[in-house]
């Protein structure tokens, strides 16, 4: 059972049991119900039996999201820091409101700043991992290589770091040795350095060890402007390997599930596989990497900020077994789940061929697929189309399914 989506609806893995079908016509009819339940809407009128269910839901999507964003809780909560509503609801009402200007209004990854004629990308990402050290990677990796792909993703040259520690009171300086050698080398891979930072430490037990933010800046060498507004009916939509991976070694590196398994983070710098995409083809509308919340959390915002459709086809969708079968006992959809090395690019459809043979000639895109495109309708939406022939809403992430897995 996911808790996100609107449907609410269990995701089936291939070998469909008997009453899928029944299940899946059903789908707008729950989703309506569920609908109506999350957001606290009146039941529908009957004045709208004219229109479908289908239309119904998407007609009420549309009213819930038009309106003006609340916060509705006294405090912090897990989702707020989840990448999904609710931190787009703090985003909007709290930081968007009070620091309003045109370059953070963009809303990407990364701002864009034009400096004495240079064009230049500025991010900052925190990390707070739990564990420290899992499978592929530490928080060190994710630190260096998750500020480098917001600014990669921009078609941004990343160029320099800064890295911030929050230490608790009696963590290991073996561990910190660690995680920052492993820094240093991940900065090297990057082709950026580490040129200015800060250290505080918190008393025990009010910390957990280790925190750590980066920012960073790049250098937009190419006359590109790329934004997830720009996506259009007709593009394609492609991820650059299989997903998931991240989010799931994380959780298996818990202890909680007592489950085996070789998976390991995919935790890796994007700024080479972007650099032979953007030589290869013009075409390309829009790049994010698929972190916190997932491709489907990337694809929510660029089906909102284009206002078109993004169509996933289930089956497209590259991922290991191990992971799938991770994702369904964990009972989370591993379209929400975090990729630290993986991104989703929307590019023109004529492009297609160009853009997959550019991944597909580097290591990280190996695996890249298409899977999905942009169509005009519905208005802001992600559908996918599953394997057993239905569709359903992936919807904005509701809750924290997977809390500190970056
Ligand atoms: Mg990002």
């Amino acid at each position: 059972m996911t808790d996100q989506g609107v449907t609410g609806q269990d995701q089936q893995p291939p070998g469909v049991p008997p009453d899928a079908e029944a299940r899946s016509a059903d789908w707008a009819e729950e989703a309506l119900r569920e609908h109506e339940e999350f957001h606290e809407l009146a039941p529908h009128t009957p004045g709208q039996q004219h229109l479908s269910r289908e239309e119904q839901v998407h007609q009420r999507i549309d009213r819930a999201r038009a309106r003006r964003a609340r916060i509705k809780e006294e405090r912090i909560t897990m989702s707020h820091g989840a990448g999904g509503k609710a931190t787009q609801t703090l985003i909007d009402a709290l930081f968007l409101e009070s620091f309003r200007n045109p370059t953070l209004e963009r809303m990407e990854d990364q701002a864009l700043l034009q400096i004495n004629g240079s064009r230049i990308a500025f991010t900052t990402d925190s990390f707070v991992v739990s564990p420290l050290f899992f499978p592929g990677g530490n928080i060190g990796d994710l630190a260096v290589n998750g500020t480098v792909n917001d600014l990669a993703v921009s078609g941004a040259r990343p160029l320099s770091l800064s890295a911030g520690f929050i230490l608790e009171e009696g963590f290991p300086i073996e561990d910190l040795r660690r995680i920052v050698e492993t820094m240093a080398t991940a900065a090297a891979a990057a082709g950026v350095q580490i040129v200015t930072g800060d250290t505080k430490v918190v008393p025990r037990g009010k910390g957990d060890g280790c925190y750590i933010n980066t920012s960073g800046v790049g250098l937009l060498e190419r006359d590109i402007s790329l934004s997830a507004a720009s996506a259009q009916p007709g593009d394609a939509i492609i991820v650059s390997g299989p997903i998931g991976e991240h989010g799931v070694t994380v959780m298996l590196a818990r202890g909680e599930l007592e489950i085996e398994s070789d998976v390991t983070s995919d935790t890796a710098p994007l700024h080479e596989l972007i650099n032979r995409l953007l030589d290869a083809t013009s075409g390309v509308r829009c790049m994010r990497d698929a972190t916190r919340g997932g491709v489907a959390t990337v694809l929510n915002e660029i089906a909102g900020a284009s206002q078109m459709a993004a169509v996933l086809d289930e089956g497209a969708v590259p991922m290991r077994p191990d992971v799938f079968g991770a994702t369904e006992i964990l009972g989370i959809d591993a379209l929400y789940v975090a990729c630290e090395g993986r991104m989703v690019v929307v590019v023109d459809g004529a492009e297609v061929d160009d853009a997959l043979d550019a991944l597909h000639s580097h290591p990280l895109g190996k695996g890249a697929a298409v899977i999905g495109s942009i169509k005009d309708d519905p208005p802001g939406l992600v559908l996918l189309k599953t394997t057993f022939g239905g569709t359903r809403i992936v919807d904005v992430l509701v809750g924290d399914p997977l809390p500190r897995i970056c």
